[in-house]
């Protein structure tokens, strides 16, 4: 038996993806059926050095819906979706085996553990005689159209901006979603798990566990519902049908939020605390690839065309290049950005693991962060300002090392997004590229500017 493989990672959708497409054309060419696959690790539900799960239940259940609107949608175009439960570097070298898959399509990712993985694969593919093929995808301009190379990209963001709006570069078009995809092969049979496991162990993957194959459904038992209480506070109530998880819900969300002009008052209410429409909350769907950056801002485009542009329209693509500038600076210095030190000189930061936890816990006795961190930890869900308060107080004033607390951001946020993610805690912890030395935000003056009358507070019992 012979395949061609989609290896789905932060791409999880099939309108825009041009890595599917290619797959599906692959197999085409070559008469063999498609697999899509995913990698569900469940290592990703345990403990790490700073926090006791890397993945922690809100993020569990978003991805778990997102695999399954995926499922879903690749069903209706003849397709099903296959959840390897395992370390992708793992998994997915068996499965090129147990397939005898000729070539495997997905999208290059640049943070280390995700560019480790590819090289991993691409090893055990190049051994099994199969082809690889990576395509950058994840961002909103080609790496062609960019007016410098990655090695040359503007450290700061204000001239990363400023030469790509003075080149006048242009996001890329957003594909549509295909008419049909070839059929999957039959997996009761190209699938014999202790052949798989001895495959994998042979590779010097000792640390599989148990690889089992997973067709359709969710690939993790859903948290249980104590755990995940629906919260009336949410402002990304993604209990609710407005906010479902995968592409079908992400289009949705983008139609009525143009539909009802709140591009046009985005630069006034960005800086909001509470509630669903202050910021876009693209992010989430953004996160898991349910909905592309080119998506997203070709709608942006598409309401500027329609309404007018304005201030706020304009703002959410200088927002969006924020998410761009970080995912390139990680295609430009790798593993250093995961370094103590970041890309200073500066020595390891202390710790402070009591001062962590009350922190984690939102007990620091400064009401605004301990509202934010309650929210964070009952929601999954934070805005950007409250994001850059709790992450100052805990580097500035609480004395912590900020990989904690890009550690517990990790577990918590349901829009974790690894690049965007260490790209923020690198500038307030001044280890990246802004010269500025970090950033501090005092927390009585955005407690004045931002919750004045102490709504937030008393939402979440800090008041
Ligand atoms: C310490 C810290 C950690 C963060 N971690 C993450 C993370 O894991 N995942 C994540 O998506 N964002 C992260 N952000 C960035 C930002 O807070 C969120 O993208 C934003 O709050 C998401 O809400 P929204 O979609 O309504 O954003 P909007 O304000 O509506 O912005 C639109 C889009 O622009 C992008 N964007 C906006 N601000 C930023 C920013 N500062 N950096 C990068 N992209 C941005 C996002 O894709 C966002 O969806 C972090 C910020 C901080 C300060």
């Amino acid at each position: 038996m012979s395949c061609v493989i989609h290896w789905f990672r932060d791409d999880l959708r099939v309108s825009d993806n041009p890595a599917l497409r290619a797959a599906a054309a692959e197999a085409r060419a070559r008469g063999v059926p498609l697999l899509p696959v995913c990698a569900w690790d469940p290592a990703q539900a345990l403990a790490t050095r700073w926090v006791p799960q890397r993945m922690g239940p809100h993020r569990q259940a978003w991805l778990a819906g997102s695999l399954q609107a995926l499922d879903a949608e690749l069903q209706a175009l003849g397709s099903r979706l296959l959840v390897l439960r395992g370390a992708p570097a793992a998994m997915l070298p068996a499965l090129l085996s147990a397939t005898q898959a000729v070539a495997l399509h997905a999208e290059s990712l640049p943070a280390p553990q995700e560019a480790d993985d590819a090289r991993r694969v691409e090893r055990a593919a190049k051994r099994l005689g199969a082809r690889c093929h990576w395509h950058w995808q994840s961002t909103m301009l080609a790496l062609e159209d960019l007016p410098f190379s990655v090695n040359q990209l503007p450290a700061l963001f204000t001239a990363f901006r400023q030469q790509v709006e003075q080149a006048g570069v242009r996001p890329r078009a957003p594909l549509p979603a295909p008419e049909a995809l070839p059929p999957v092969p039959t997996l009761d049979a190209l699938w014999d798990p202790a052949a798989a496991l001895a495959q994998a162990q042979g590779d010097g993957h000792a640390d599989l566990g148990e690889p089992r194959p997973h067709l359709g459904h969710t690939p993790l038992n859903p948290p249980a519902a104590a755990v995940l209480r629906p919260d009336a506070r949410s402002s990304f109530p993604f209990h609710l049908p407005a906010f479902a998880a995968g592409e079908r819900g992400a289009q949705a969300h983008l139609a009525q939020y143009t539909k009802r002009l709140l591009p046009h008052s985005y630069k006034a209410t960005r800086n909001g605390l509470s509630g669903t429409d202050f910021s876009s909350k693209f992010s989430p769907w953004l996160a898991t690839g349910a909905l592309s950056a080119a998506q997203a801002i070709a709608a942006i485009h598409d309401f500027e065309a329609e309404h007018g542009a304005s201030d706020g329209s304009h703002w959410l693509w200088f927002e969006l290049l924020w998410r761009e500038h970080f995912r390139l600076l990680h295609l430009q210095h790798g593993a250093a950005l995961f370094r103590a030190r970041g890309l200073s000189q500066q020595p390891t930061p202390p710790h402070d693991e009591d001062a962590f936890l009350s922190w984690c816990e939102g007990r620091t006795g400064e009401a605004l962060v301990d509202a934010g961190m309650r929210e964070l930890a009952a929601t999954g869900w934070l805005s950007n300002r409250l994001r850059q308060l709790v992450a100052s107080h805990l580097i500035h004033d609480l004395a912590c090392d900020w990989r904690a607390g890009a550690a517990w951001f990790e577990s918590r946020l349901i829009d974790f997004d690894v690049h965007s993610n260490q790209g923020n805690w690198l500038y307030i912890a001044g280890r990246g590229t802004d010269p500025r030395g970090g950033r501090r935000f005092n927390p009585d003056k955005q407690t004045r500017d931002h919750d004045p009358q102490g709504a937030h507070r008393r939402l979440w019992g800090t008041a």
